[in-house]
């Protein structure tokens, strides 16, 4: 395992769509290697916050912007940046 191979294991790790073996691979690598337990702690930060913003597939594009609309009208410290 190297930290090319490693970083790109880490959606797939983060997905469990990994073999037990690359698993305990990856797992292996990141409790060894600091830059890419940093890098992999910096993912799934990444990936959880982006997840957590991310409109559900329901929500269409003209709700999301009504949306805005009245978040604009009642928060307008924000100027509308929290969506
Ligand atoms: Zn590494």
């Amino acid at each position: 395992m190297n930290c090319k191979l490693c970083s790109a294991l880490f959606q797939e790790f983060l997905e469990n769509s990994l073999s037990e073996e690359l698993i305990v691979e990856v797992q292996e690598h990141i409790r060894t290697c600091s830059k890419c337990r940093v890098s992999f702690r910096t993912y799934t930060v990444t990936v959880t916050l982006s997840r957590k913003v991310d409109p559900p597939c329901s929500v269409s594009p003209e709700t999301l912007d009504r949306l805005r609309k009245v978040i604009r009208e009642n928060f307008p410290k924000s100027h509308g940046a929290v969506v």
